[in-house]
């Protein structure tokens, strides 16, 4: 599958990068814009992508809520849960200011933002961050219906731990609840199969239209700050995960890349954590070798809270508008910009675009002018998509830790030939 999403990528981007000299020189111009635009890239891919995108995310709230509650039910021992949860935690939380100290060091090293000299008139309101009361208010539902209904993953999440705790605890009625979770769990994760064979297309479309929309202008003078949020995500993605994994658990990080590389192109094509969550989950259990105990929470959790790519691009970002600016925020203001990054980080959701509205809480916490953020916008997209591939390889290279914790990791699998595989 791997193989054939990546040919299914560079031929969307073939396609695309044709059809964006067409239209940037002004061939065809009639025939562009009211057929090739109008019915295949606005038209056959944009759908196309849509489609495949949404048959993935419907998926994202019964998955998780099923398969935590199959989780927290097995656990037997749930006074484990509490543990489990505070390593969870603890863990995305040091590895997103680790990425956040990168992304500042890197910024205030290279100085993107040097040069532009620009003042500030405009005065941008920015998304308010929520207080910590607010955020953890806001976990719990008072309709657990709506909950889903919204995709609240914090509340769903909060909801499937307090089934899952009663089902245990519930004797024959729990058992009986229980097997009807596991076998709705098995029907979900065969939906799961079904989709991806459809994923090759839906990729091709989603690059397709992305490669032949993009606007080249925007990168001509923002090539420092693109490439150094780039830089910093393969340095976080390859090496901070790479010797994190090999410290916490003593796996090989060469097959935890390689049994994450699809699972990265998946959040690569869609920008978003939140609907690779059926993916991810997939690949960490039947692939890595984590237990459905810790992994039905660790992942969907992760894709809620746990965002380091996107920290990467506020820290990068904050540097190159201070700088941009000439403001000098000092060392209290970059602490200040760690502290607020990785908070802001859990009351947002992953999906696509988010990362620039925690950006304008980060600006604002510190002062620098959120109209900053209008400077960096046009390329963007690009970094969303890499940063979202960084998001889902760290949710699981925490999952693989906590599930070593807890002795809840199966090595061999994870150390079984991934082509080897027997099919699942
Ligand atoms: N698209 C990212 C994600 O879903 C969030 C962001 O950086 O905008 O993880």
């Amino acid at each position: 599958l791997t193989s054939r999403i990546l040919i299914a990528m560079a031929l969307g981007l073939v396609v695309g990068a044709m059809f964006n000299i067409v239209e940037s020189q002004g061939w065809l111009a009639g025939v562009y814009d009211s057929w090739i635009d109008r019915f295949l890239v606005d038209g056959l891919f944009d759908l196309g992508g849509k489609i495949f995108v949404a048959l993935l995310k419907l998926l994202v709230v019964p998955l998780v809520f099923v398969s935590l509650v199959c989780g927290v039910a097995s656990l037997g021992d749930n006074t484990r849960m509490g543990p489990m949860a505070g390593k969870t935690l603890v863990l995305y939380m040091i590895t997103t200011a680790v990425a956040i100290s990168l992304a500042l060091l890197a910024g205030v090293l290279v100085q993107p933002g040097s040069g532009f000299n620009l003042t500030t008139e405009v005065n941008f309101v920015a998304a308010e961050a929520p207080s910590l009361k607010e955020v953890l208010l806001g976990m719990v539902p008072t309709n657990p219906v709506q909950a889903m209904a919204e995709g609240n993953m914090l509340q769903i999440i909060v909801f499937a731990l307090l089934v899952g705790i009663a089902v245990s605890k519930s004797g024959d009625a729990g058992k009986r609840i229980a097997s009807f979770f596991n076998d709705f769990n098995e029907i979900i994760l065969r939906m799961v199969v079904i989709l991806m064979n459809f994923a090759p297309y839906g990729v091709f479309c989603l690059i397709a239209q992305l490669a032949a929309d993009l606007g080249l202008d925007a990168f001509s003078n923002l090539l420092q700050y693109f490439f150094t949020v780039l830089f910093v995500l393969l340095l976080h993605g390859l090496g901070t995960y790479a010797l994190a994994l090999k410290a916490l658990t003593g796996l090989s990080p060469l097959m935890f890349y390689r049994k994450m590389k699809s699972v990265a192109l998946f959040a690569f094509s869609m920008s978003s954590s939140n609907a690779t969550i059926p993916v991810t989950l997939k690949a960490v259990r039947d692939e890595l070798g984590a237990d459905n105990r810790v992994a039905s929470f660790t992942v969907p959790m992760g894709a809620t809270i746990n965002m380091d790519g996107t920290a990467i691009m506020q820290g990068v970002a904050t540097a190159f508008i201070a700088q941009a600016y000439n403001i000098d925020i000092g060392i209290g203001g970059y602490m200040m910009v760690i502290l607020t990054a990785t908070l802001a980080s859990i009351g947002t959701a992953g999906v696509p675009g988010v990362g620039l509205i925690m950006l304008s809480m980060v600006l604002q916490q510190v002062g620098l002018p959120v109209e900053g953020i209008a400077l960096i916008i046009g390329v963007d997209r690009l970094l969303d998509m890499t940063r979202t591939a960084v998001n889902v390889c760290g949710d699981a290279m925490v999952t693989l830790a906590v599930a070593k914790s807890e002795g809840m990791l199966d090595e061999q699998r994870f150390n079984e030939d991934p082509n080897m595989l027997p099919a699942r």
